[in-house]
């Protein structure tokens, strides 16, 4: 049987349980743990108490998967808007923004195009406003894509930042060039269910990758982003930064809100940047199924989720990750 995890991601790309999930009135007390709330001057006051606290910030205005272009359009003003936000508010040096391509129209047909044209406005708004853009990572058909757009905004706009996830074995590879190139990369493990033709799936070898790439980012000329909660990576990561010779200026820590909010506080009290991953928006139902899928990093109180017999589907996936938590 499948375990919580491959279940929670086959879950996350079911219209019937998007529809259940988003109307079940127990979801907003679990969602408000990782998502900063529906509004943009909700993400501007999360986005202050943690700068006030010593954090930096990258803030993803929720969505993915788009089915037009007005969508993506809708997208990008949201962006746009917030880029602004963060230019009234003098927060530009301390909080940039995370960019999903598919809520671009990368899916699209026509939709590499469509997704540069609707993102370099955003990255253009974000230099204004003394800040940068990071583009997210999503699954595995849109790496090249992605890593092209990259290529295309960095020519101008040389912070544009990478996301590569270890899981793949491409990423190794993908590391070095970055590294060459002087990017801004983000190395995480990976949220999505990969096959095993691209991607490992034994954690050992996700967390052997990690460690591999790590220390090809912290020998070259990259600045590494180091994204991820996991004890034993964030040490190696301080160890190779240290023999590779870099300060605390040259990497950087990053988290998710609501996960180890403790250990954020912790690093950055030792001198480390770090940066914590802001989501805020309406549309939190993949984010937040991705999120439970990383059991049993994500506990959630089993009484928050008291389930009323029409929301079966729901129940049974989300209950079969909460006592997996349980046992974990
Ligand atoms: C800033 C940021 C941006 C990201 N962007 C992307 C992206 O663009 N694309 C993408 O595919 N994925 C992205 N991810 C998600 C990433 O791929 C992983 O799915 C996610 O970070 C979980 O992996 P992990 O490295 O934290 O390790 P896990 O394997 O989930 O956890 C490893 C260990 O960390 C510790 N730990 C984790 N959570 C907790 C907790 N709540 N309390 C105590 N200990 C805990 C435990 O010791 C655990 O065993 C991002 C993650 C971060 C942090």
């Amino acid at each position: 049987m499948l375990g919580p995890g491959p279940l929670l991601l086959a879950a996350a790309r079911s219209d019937t349980v998007r529809r259940l999930v988003s109307a079940a009135p127990v979801t907003r007390p679990v969602v408000d743990r990782f998502v900063a709330g529906e509004r943009l001057a909700d993400a501007v006051q999360v986005v202050t108490g943690l700068v006030a606290r010593g954090l930096d910030v990258t803030l993803d205005h929720l969505g993915e998967h788009v089915t037009d272009a007005a969508e993506a359009r809708r997208a990008r003003d949201a962006y746009l808007a917030l880029a602004e936000a963060l230019a009234a508010e003098k927060l530009g040096e301390r909080a940039e923004l995370s960019v999903k391509l598919s809520a671009f129209g990368q899916a699209l047909p026509g939709g590499h195009d469509l997704a540069y044209r609707t993102v370099l406005p955003v990255v253009e708004a974000a230099a204004a406003a003394g800040t940068t853009v990071t583009l997210d990572m999503e699954d595995h058909t849109t790496t090249d894509s992605t890593l092209a757009i990259l290529r295309d905004l960095r020519t101008r706009f040389p912070r544009t930042g990478a996301v590569v996830q270890s899981y793949l074995y491409r990423t190794e590879d993908d590391c070095r060039a970055l590294a060459a190139a002087g990017a801004r990369v983000r190395l995480v493990k990976g949220a999505y269910q990969e096959p095993t033709s691209v991607a490992y799936r034994d954690r050992r070898a996700v967390d052997r990758s990690y460690a591999r790439c790590l220390r090809v980012l912290m020998a070259g000329d990259a600045y590494p982003m180091v994204a991820t909660h996991d004890p034993r990576l964030i040490a190696i990561a301080g160890a190779l930064a240290a023999r590779y010779g870099r300060g605390p200026e040259a990497y950087e820590y990053q988290m998710l809100r609501g996960v180890r909010p403790d250990e954020q506080i912790r690093l950055a009290a030792r001198g480390h940047r770090v940066r914590v991953y802001v989501p805020y928006g309406t549309d939190w139902y993949g984010y937040f199924t991705r999120r439970l899928a990383e059991r049993p990093a994500n506990p959630v109180p089993y009484t928050q989720l008291t389930l009323t017999p029409e929301r079966q589907v729901y129940g049974y996936v989300v209950v079969d990750a909460v006592l997996g938590w349980d046992q974990g």
